[in-house]
């Protein structure tokens, strides 16, 4: 703060200073829609990333003064997506301050880095201006430029193309996913089909370049958070059968599969209910919502994001209502479709379909001819604190992103941990979990990585649109007058399927080709997760004791031993 200015009584000019300084840190990931935001996002990373560098660098300094043979062995830097990556030319610009030479300095940073890519989606691979660069930090503009140089050389050198692909610096711009690429020793996906798209895929001309770069680490949770803090009734209950340990070793659940019978499959169902009046009581407290515990609970928790499809589960949720109203599905048990999302600051669609799906909660709650046997429920500021009250009382998990868009997932996880089935595509992690608790115990549907491949340059969603009847009257609920449309957002998520956009071709997320078999699998399981006797009881526990896989302690176990050499 400017003490004068302050004394000469111009307060808000005297915290000018202060308040950008703090701005800086206040939140994380501000909207970058507009130029002010990118600057923003660009000075948060890099005071995050110089300060953690700077820090790392003064520790090994006390050991080593000035001499960064050791560095690599003592220090791992792990880039957790592209957002820190401006550490490599920052490390390097800190060591050439310090009397090394580029060349030496780089070939430290490669030693020290590994990059862990989180996601396919080509709007996600960050892209920085230099200009925007060169505003911020202009000493890191010129270690890029010398990065980029160094392997322009080393592919000359090779006699190899340089394809645009491989261009860390494009006409203007940065590659950031490049750069992290082209500076680390490892680069991982985050699952097992994620991984094998990477190298397919949207990193292909790097694999062809460093195969022995590339490596997986499938996703975990930590079950200390998603099993013993959020549902210690599972707990004493697994306990009861398998002992303690699972706590600090979740591949100990696997014991408690040869131990399901009828006993234990009543005891799950009590625990789940206890949980269901948990997260109603919650409802009702925190939000006003009114809740009955005896429905089934048919759960999608996750970011709004089109490609995590919330707005095929809107779709399926208008048909569903549509035939109960004509008098069909008279054996479908109660049910409550329950969504928790935020949308990203500037994402005009997905908060659309926020909006969407509030009015038709509204609509579907308030008629008296589906009363009590379909509810909606949309829980507002979806976050961790609500995710540990609803992921508990869930009966079905829906993870239903089009094949090779969901990099891992983690909600698919948690939920499975605490005892509800996966109505999913086979994408992302999901493919993992059906691998370890078995596709008889889960509801899996919709076309594969290879299918969707096959169609897209023939895709004809209209066609789709206009064969269903069912699903053209729930789309078209977006345009006939059911809901208002102020603003024409609702037009444009109905236009964006049957007619795409300027930046996508129609329905670039297939909702059309994978509604059917999505809503006959989700009709299934919720029959399933009502009928009599214990055969889904039986399914949630298979899922509990195959859980083992996703603990955080595995990912972690792997990250060290795999990558940190440690
Ligand atoms: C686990 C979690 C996520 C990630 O969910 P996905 O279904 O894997 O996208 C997002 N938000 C919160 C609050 C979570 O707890």
């Amino acid at each position: 703060m400017d003490f004068g200015l302050f004394n000469d009584q111009a307060y808000a000019k005297a915290s000018a200073d202060k308040n950008r300084a703090e701005d800086i840190t206040k939140f994380l990931y501000p909207n970058d829609t507009r130029k002010q935001g990118r600057q923003l996002r660009v000075r948060q990373q890099y005071v995050l990333v110089s300060a953690s560098l700077q820090d790392i660098l003064r520790g090994y300094r006390k050991r080593h003064g000035n001499d960064y043979s050791f560095l690599s062995g003592e220090v791992a830097a792990q880039l957790n997506d592209t957002h820190p990556a401006m550490a490599i030319p920052e490390l390097i610009r800190l060591l050439q301050e310090d009397g090394l030479s580029f060349e030496e300095a780089f070939l430290i940073a490669r030693d020290v880095f590994a990059y862990t890519n989180h996601t396919v989606m080509q709007e996600a691979l960050e892209k920085w201006d230099l200009s925007l660069l060169s505003s911020v930090c202009p000493e890191v503009v010129a270690v890029i430029r010398k990065i980029d140089a160094r392997f322009r050389k080393e592919m000359k050198q090779a006699g190899k193309e340089l394809s645009p692909a491989l261009c860390i610096i494009e006409g203007r711009r940065v590659h950031m996913a490049w750069l992290a690429t082209y500076g680390s020793h490892a680069i991982n996906g985050v699952a097992e089909l994620h991984s094998e798209i990477l190298k397919k895929d949207v990193f292909a001309a790097w694999y062809q370049l460093y195969p022995e770069r590339f490596q997986n680490k499938t996703n975990g949770i930590t079950q200390r958070r998603w099993l013993g803090l959020c549902n210690p009734e599972l707990c004493d209950l697994i306990a009861s059968r398998i002992g303690h340990g699972f706590e600090t070793d979740l591949d100990r659940l696997a014991a408690l599969a040869p131990t399901i019978d009828d006993a234990l499959c009543d005891s799950f169902r009590a625990v789940k209910r206890t949980k269901k009046e948990q997260l109603c009581a919650e409802l009702l407290r925190r939000e006003k919502i009114v809740l009955s515990p005896d429905l089934v609970f048919d759960v999608q928790v996750k970011r709004l994001h089109e490609y995590k499809r919330q707005f095929m589960n809107a779709l399926s949720i208008l048909a569903i209502y549509d035939e109960i109203k004509q008098g069909k599905q008279a054996d479908l048990p109660p049910v409550v479709m329950l969504f928790g999302a935020k949308a990203a600051p500037g994402y005009v669609r997905a908060k659309a379909v926020i909006r969407w799906i509030n009015l038709i909660a509204e609509k579907v709650n308030a008629d008296p001819a589906v009363k009590d046997r379909l509810k909606v429920v949309f829980v507002p500021n979806y976050n961790c604190s609500w995710a540990e009250k609803i992921i508990p009382a869930a009966d079905i998990s829906e993870q239903i992103s089009p094949a090779g868009t969901e990099a891992s997932g983690t909600g698919n996880m948690k939920l499975m941990l605490n005892g509800a089935v996966t109505l999913g595509t086979f994408d992302g992690a999901n493919v993992e979990i059906v691998q370890e608790a078995g596709r008889e115990n889960n509801y899996i549907f919709g076309a594969t990585v290879e299918e969707l491949e096959a169609i897209r340059d023939t895709y004809d969603p209209k066609a789709i649109y206009e064969k269903n009847p069912v699903l053209r009257r729930a789309l078209d609920t977006l345009v006939d007058g059911t809901f208002p449309d102020e603003d024409g957002a609702f037009a444009e998520l109905h236009d964006a399927i049957l007619k795409g956009a300027s930046w996508h071709k129609p329905d670039h997320y297939y909702v059309m080709q994978d509604f059917e078999s999505y809503l006959d699998a989700k009709l299934q399981a919720i029959r399933d997760a009502c009928a009599p006797g214990n055969a889904f009881a039986r399914k949630c526990l298979e899922n509990i004791a195959h859980a083992g896989k996703f603990s955080s302690d595995r990912t972690i176990r792997q990250y060290a031993k795999e990558i940190w050499n440690v």
